[in-house]
């Protein structure tokens, strides 16, 4: 088989019927047609074999989560996908991988209405790079760096069950049960929700490395500090039961949640529910932006938060 046909078999699919997406697959470039008065989002992520997934993991929730953790990008920030390009090497032509793969792949495209609009295949080990492309309104997007002392912290629906999984994959001390594996494998990219938080939010971030890590970006962009409350880490009934320190290590450490963390002013509290109710997301307010850098773990009453270990407070970092 020819690199053409496979394109052709498994990813040219009939023209999109989108003003937006003038020419699609099969010219050198795409062609997309900008609109005035929004500003393009353009993110790019990488997922490695035997790095990001297990090189046996299940094709079509591969597919789906290649295209799911871009999108997640375009949620942090407020955008409105649009479409993408799939980077592809592939070790050989494996048939029934790639139908699981294109199955997930325009599962996710379907349902965030996101075009293919083009790529590159190359034969080499296995290896998924996506660049997505979306747009907000000029000046709307929600960035790392507008977070103000006074803020609520908030996060959407639920941390640390993708840790959980990997764990129970790496030590296999447990069966998973299919939420748990849908945690890991088939994230929901929070499109609906940040698109509500334009205007409301003062900063956000996609949780793909960790809660901690990733709300320090926010502190380190907007020059402020927090403290937040472990024990209002909103986690599932099977997280719940786990040991403190493999808990708190997944809900803050872990990584892979794809949920998004954001900041709004305390007076905004009822329009940031509001916004969660309409996008049938589940928010949770985690404690506050400080001017104080740095950050905090206390308890409901404001007492220093006494974890039994800190040492897995870290979050993920492929060269550490
Ligand atoms: P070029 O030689 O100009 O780089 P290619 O021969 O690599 O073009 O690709 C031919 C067409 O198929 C292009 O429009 C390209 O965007 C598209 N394409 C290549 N690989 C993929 C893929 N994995 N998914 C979607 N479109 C692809
Ligand atoms: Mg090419």
């Amino acid at each position: 088989m020819t690199e053409f046909e496979l394109i052709a078999r498994w990813f040219a699919r009939p023209a999109a019927t989108d003003e937006r997406v003038v020419l699609g697959i099969g010219d050198d470039c795409a062609l997309l047609a900008p609109r005035p008065g929004r500003e393009l989002a353009i993110s790019t992520d990488m997922l490695v074999a035997g790095r990001h997934f297990f090189v046996d993991a299940d094709p079509e929730s591969l597919g789906w989560k290649t295209l799911a953790v871009n999108l997640s990008d375009l949620a942090a920030m407020g955008a409105r996908p649009i479409a993408f390009t799939l980077a592809l090497a592939l070790p050989e032509v494996d048939a029934p991988w790639l139908d699981g793969f294109a199955s997930g792949l325009f599962a996710c495209a379907d349902r965030f209405d996101c075009a293919l609009v083009g790529g590159d295949t190359t034969r080499g080990p296995l290896n998924l790079c996506v660049t997505v492309f979306g747009d907000v309104a000029t000046g709307r997007a929600l960035r790392r760096d507008g977070a103000r002392a006074g803020d609520d912290v908030w996060v959407s629906g639920r941390v640390g069950d993708a840790a959980l999984a990997l764990h129970r994959l790496r030590t296999g001390d447990a069966a998973l049960d299919a939420a748990l594996r849908d945690a890991l494998e088939r994230p929901m990219p929070a499109i609906a929700l940040g698109l509500a938080l334009k205007g409301l939010a003062t900063s956000a971030i996609d949780v793909s490395d960790g809660l901690a890590q990733d709300l320090r970006h926010i502190l380190d962009g907007s020059t402020v500090g927090a403290s937040i409350e472990p024990t209002a880490l909103p986690i599932s009934q099977q997280l719940a039961s786990a040991d403190e320190q493999l808990r708190l290590r997944c809900a803050l450490a872990g990584g892979d949640d794809y949920v998004l963390c954001f900041t709004a002013p305390a007076s905004r509290r009822d329009d940031v529910q509001r916004a969660a109710d309409a996008s049938a997301t589940r928010v949770t307010r985690l404690g506050r932006i400080e001017a104080e850098p740095g950050l905090r773990y206390v308890t409901a009453a404001g007492m220093p938060f006494a974890f039994a270990s800190t040492d897995a407070l870290q979050g993920y970092d492929h060269f550490a």
